[in-house]
């Protein structure tokens, strides 16, 4: 298998685009498999890489098309998906899962793309863009990337309209109402580049942008911060059992209910908490001035409300209904520890409430 890692970081926003801004000027991904490689190297692939939206495959170095995490993942989770496709090449895959693809030039206007983007079927508005630089060198954009690369554009033309006010004396009215238009666009835009499109709480991206935040914040203050993993027990078995539609409609109601379990935790949890899905049907809960006993009761009313759903799952081998599994983690950022480390403390919590029989809460303190 071949793939060329990425030159640019897909995480850094682009900086100082405008109106007249193209595609080239934005960070692509180059990450081109053969079409010969087995489906179960591109699931290595997709795994050591989380934030890959999709690769592009190529039959002797020549472009044939591309094929989307949110796709791949979507056959080889239906029924001996990875029993008929992980041996066999990603072409086989690729060829009963295709659908359109959008493919722009690099010469390409960002609010063309954006538009064109957006204007997909639902089911195709994540799929990424592939970008054709040149003639047979194609790369992949992250249809995050080209919204928050709008939304920064749109705040550009907020601060070109403030001074056309000052220059041309448009009324105040007029300004009032343009600006308020572009500021209820931008508030969209965010939402679209910071949420999951299946479950709508926050994504892995706006997941890494807080943390980052609030972990510097606590540090200078010497205060706690938690944080719980939450993954569903037997999940594969629910797909297996149900089909990946009705998979797709237990996410939604499992995030739901973590998120309303974090919002009744009867005052004690700050506002500052967030919920983001983590992976698949992995969430996370970022808890900011939280203790290690809260978070771990917030992680208990959590595991209650979604049992609560009674969601059945007959092939679950500790319950008949949902279940999930929680780690809890807890520490002070300073130097001598990271959010790794955090990360890395709730993970292992996760593993031993797996271990001691799913269904049920583990903290361990963070340590590095
Ligand atoms: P465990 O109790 O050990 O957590 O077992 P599990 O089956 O939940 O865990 P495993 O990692 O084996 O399987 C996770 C499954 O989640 C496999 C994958 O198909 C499914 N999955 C991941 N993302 C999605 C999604 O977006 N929709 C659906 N329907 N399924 C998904
Ligand atoms: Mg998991
Ligand atoms: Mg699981």
């Amino acid at each position: 298998m071949e793939f060329i890692a990425p030159s640019n970081s897909p995480e850094k926003p682009p900086e100082n685009l405008t109106l007249e801004s193209t595609l080239k000027d934005m960070a692509v991904l180059n990450f081109q498999i053969e079409a010969s490689s087995l489906a179960k190297d591109v699931a290595r692939l997709f795994q050591s890489h989380p934030l890959l939206p999709g690769v592009i495959l190529t039959v002797n170095g020549d472009f044939l098309g591309m094929i989307s995490r949110r796709r791949f993942m979507e056959r080889m989770s239906r029924p001996y998906g990875v029993d008929i496709f992980a041996c066999r090449p990603i072409m086989a895959l690729y060829q009963i899962a295709q659908t359109d693809i959008l493919i722009l030039p690099g010469v390409a206007l960002i609010v063309m793309a954006a538009q064109r983007a957006v204007q997909r079927p639902p089911e195709q508005l994540y799929e990424p863009i592939v970008v054709q630089l040149a003639p047979q060198v194609y790369r992949l954009l992250d249809v995050h990337q080209v919204l928050v690369a709008l939304s920064q554009i749109h705040q550009q033309a907020t601060w070109y309209i403030s001074e056309l006010y000052y220059n041309l004396s448009v009324t105040q009215s007029e300004l009032e109402a343009a600006n308020s238009q572009l500021k209820t666009a931008n508030s969209e835009l965010y939402r679209l580049a910071n949420s999951d499109g299946l479950t709508q709480v926050a994504n892995r991206r706006c997941f890494n942008q807080y943390l980052e935040k609030t972990w510097q914040e606590l540090g200078e203050q010497t205060a706690e911060i938690s944080l719980i993993l939450c993954d569903i027990d037997f999940f594969k078995k629910y797909n297996d059992t149900y089909g990946h539609q009705a998979g797709d409609a237990c996410l939604q109601q499992v995030a739901q209910a973590i998120v309303d379990a974090v919002k009744n935790s009867a005052g004690e949890v700050s506002e500052e908490a967030l919920v983001a899905r983590y992976g698949g049907e992995e969430f996370a809960v970022i808890l900011p001035r939280t203790s290690p006993e809260i978070a771990v009761a917030i992680g208990e009313q959590i595991r209650v409300w979604v049992k609560k759903l009674e969601i059945e799952n007959i092939n679950s081998a500790v319950s008949a209904c949902v279940t999930l599994s929680l780690g809890v983690a807890s520490t002070v950022p300073g130097l001598e520890i990271s959010k790794k480390d955090l990360i890395a403390a709730a993970d292992r919590s996760l593993y031993q409430a797996k271990d001691a029989g799913r269904d049920r809460v583990h903290f361990c303190l963070a340590n590095f």
